[in-house]
C-alpha cells in the first residue's frame, strides 16, 4: 500500500495575518495559580510519578516519566506539589489524573541539563533529546529520540515550518524570531540522524521568516530552505514529504530515508542541547474570527485555557473554543482543560449551526482528499457496518484534515464520520485478532 500523493487539497483563507498585527507577548507568570499534568501517556498508561503532595519543585524539576519511551514531564513553575485531581486529557479525550503545582511566584529555575556539543557522538546526541524529554511540538507530541533512535540510511531531515492550518501562525513567528536556534536545532538532528542534509520547508510568501532562515543557514551548505505551495494540508507530514521528494511511504517517511520534526521541535533542541533548558513554556496562537485582539502568546506547559483567555477580548457571542486550528480540532467543552507543551493555538469561531442535507454524490470530497480517500464512499460503507468494504477504501488512512467536511456543498460532517468509521472499524479489526 502506498500513501498520499499532492493531488487534493485546496487553498483555503489562511486569516493568519490578524494574529500578526499585534506583537507577542509573556503570559505574567502571576497570573497563573496552578498548573496540571496528566498522569496518563496517549496510549492511557500511567505515568510514573516522582514527587508526592508538599514536595517543592522548581521550574524544569522532572515531576513524573512517561514509561514506554521514558519520556520526563518537568514542572513549569516553581513552587510545590497541591493535590492529584481529575480533569479532560485532551490528548485521550477522556477525564484522567493530574498533578497540581501550585505557584509560588518565584520562577527558581532547576539546574540547566548537561550541554551537548554539535561534534558529540551521534548516540549522545539521541540521549540528550531522551533525557530532555522532547516531544514533536507540531501537535503529535511523540518523543522525539524515538525517531532517531538507531535510525540507518537516511539521507535527509526535513523540518516542517508549514504550519498549513488557518490562523496559526507560531512557526512563522518562530522562524522569524528565532531563525538561529532553528537552524541550530535541525543541525543536531542532522548529526543525530547521520543525514547528509536538512531541509526547512516554508510556505510561499513567507519573505520575513523565509529570509532569516536563510540568513541563519547561510553558513551550512547543508541546509536548504525550500518553499512549498500555499495549499492546504502542505504541512501534513506525508503531503509535505512528497512534495519535497517526490516519493510516497507506507508507514514513517524513514522508509524512503526522510526525518520529518516540526520547526519549533528544532528549536526546542537547541534550547535543551546548547542552552540546557527544557520544555516549561511554549508560544501559542490565540486567534479566530471572535477574538478582538488575537495575538501570539507564551504561556508555562500546563496552564489552564481559561487563564490564558483572560488575555483576550471575546465578542459578546457564542463560540467554539477550538485546542488547535480549526480543521482538525474539536471544540472543547469549556475552558478548563489544561494546555500540553504539544498544543499550539486556542482558535475560537463563532458558533454556526448547519443543517446537513443529503449527499448529493457530487465527489467534491473525493476531489480533494489529501490521502487520495473516497470519504463519501467509506461513509456508504460505515453507514451499512460493511467491515470488508471499509477495508478495501483503505479508510484507516485518513489523518482528519477536515478538508472533506470543509468542501462539502450538503455541510455533512464528513471529518466526524470518517473519525467514527475508523474507530468501529479498529474495533473489528481487534476483535478479530
Ligand atoms: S462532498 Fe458532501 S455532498 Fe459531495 S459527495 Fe462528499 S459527502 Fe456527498
Ligand atoms: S479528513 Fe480524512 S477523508 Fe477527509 S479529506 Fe482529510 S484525509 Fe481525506
Amino acid at each position: 500500500m502506498k500513501l498520499f500523493a499532492t493531488k487534493g487539497g485546496r487553498k483555503i483563507p489562511g486569516n493568519k495575518h490578524i494574529s500578526l498585527e499585534r506583537e507577542p507577548f509573556v503570559l505574567d507568570p502571576k497570573k497563573v495559580e496552578f498548573v496540571y499534568f496528566p498522569l496518563v501517556a496517549a496510549n492511557n498508561a500511567p505515568l510514573e510519578v516522582l514527587v508526592k503532595e508538599g514536595d517543592k519543585v522548581k521550574v524544569g524539576t522532572k515531576i513524573a516519566v512517561q514509561q514506554q519511551f521514558s519520556v520526563p514531564l518537568f514542572s513549569s513553575v516553581s513552587g510545590s506539589v497541591a493535590a492529584v485531581e481529575k480533569r479532560l486529557n485532551l490528548t485521550t479525550g477522556r477525564a484522567c489524573d493530574y498533578l497540581v503545582i501550585k505557584n509560588d511566584f518565584k520562577m527558581t529555575p532547576e539546574k540547566p541539563l548537561k550541554k551537548v556539543k554539535l561534534d558529540a557522538k551521534k548516540e549522545d546526541i539521541v540521549a540528550a533529546l531522551k533525557e530532555a524529554g522532547l516531544v514533536g511540538l507540531g501537535g503529535a507530541g511523540f518523543p522525539t529520540w524515538v525517531k532517531y533512535n538507531n535510525v540507518k540510511d537516511i539521507h535527509t531531515v526535513l523540518i516542517n515550518a508549514v504550519e498549513c492550518e488557518p490562523y496559526l501562525t507560531t512557526d512563522f513567528v518562530m522562524a522569524k524570531v528565532n531563525a538561529e536556534k532553528i537552524v541550530s536545532g535541525a543541525l543536531y538532528l542532522q548529526k543525530a540522524a547521520d543525514a547528509a542534509k536538512v531541509i526547512i520547508a516554508i510556505k510561499e510568501k513567507k519573505e520575513e521568516a523565509r529570509d532569516a532562515l536563510k540568513l541563519a543557514a547561510s553558513d551550512y551548505p547543508s541546509v536548504e530552505i525550500r518553499e512549498v505551495p500555499d495549499r492546504y494540508p502542505m504541512g501534513w507530514e506525508a503531503t509535505l514529504v512528497y512534495e519535497v521528494f517526490k516519493k510516497r511511504y507506507d508507514r514513517l517517511p524513514a522508509e524512503i530515508g526522510v526525518i520529518v520534526n516540526n520547526s519549533s521541535t528544532a528549536m526546542a533542541v537547541h534550547d535543551a542541547l546548547v542552552d540546557g533548558k527544557v520544555i516549561t513554556e511554549r508560544l501559542i496562537t490565540v486567534s479566530g474570527n471572535i477574538v478582538k485582539n488575537p495575538s501570539n502568546i507564551v504561556v508555562p506547559v500546563g496552564v489552564l485555557a481559561e487563564t490564558v483567555l483572560k488575555e483576550f477580548d471575546l465578542a459578546d457571542q457564542e463560540f467554539a473554543l477550538l485546542p488547535g486550528g480549526p480543521m482538525t480540532s474539536n471544540p472543547a467543552k469549556d475552558a478548563s482543560f489544561a494546555l500540553p507543551a504539544c498544543l499550539g493555538a486556542l482558535t475560537l469561531m463563532e458558533k454556526i449551526e448547519y443543517r446537513p442535507v443529503a449527499c448529493l454524490r457530487c465527489g467534491a470530497c473525493t476531489t480533494h482528499c489529501p490521502a487520495g480517500l473516497q470519504p463519501v464512499e467509506i461513509l456508504r460503507a460505515f453507514d451499512g457496518r460493511d467491515y470488508n468494504r471499509l477495508e478495501k477504501l483503505e479508510t484507516l488512512r485518513c489523518v482528519d484534515c477536515g478538508l472533506c467536511s470543509y468542501v462539502c456543498p450538503s455541510k455533512i460532517e464528513v471529518t466526524d464520520m470518517m473519525k467514527k468509521a475508523k474507530t468501529i472499524l479498529r474495533v473489528h479489526q481487534s476483535r478479530k485478532k
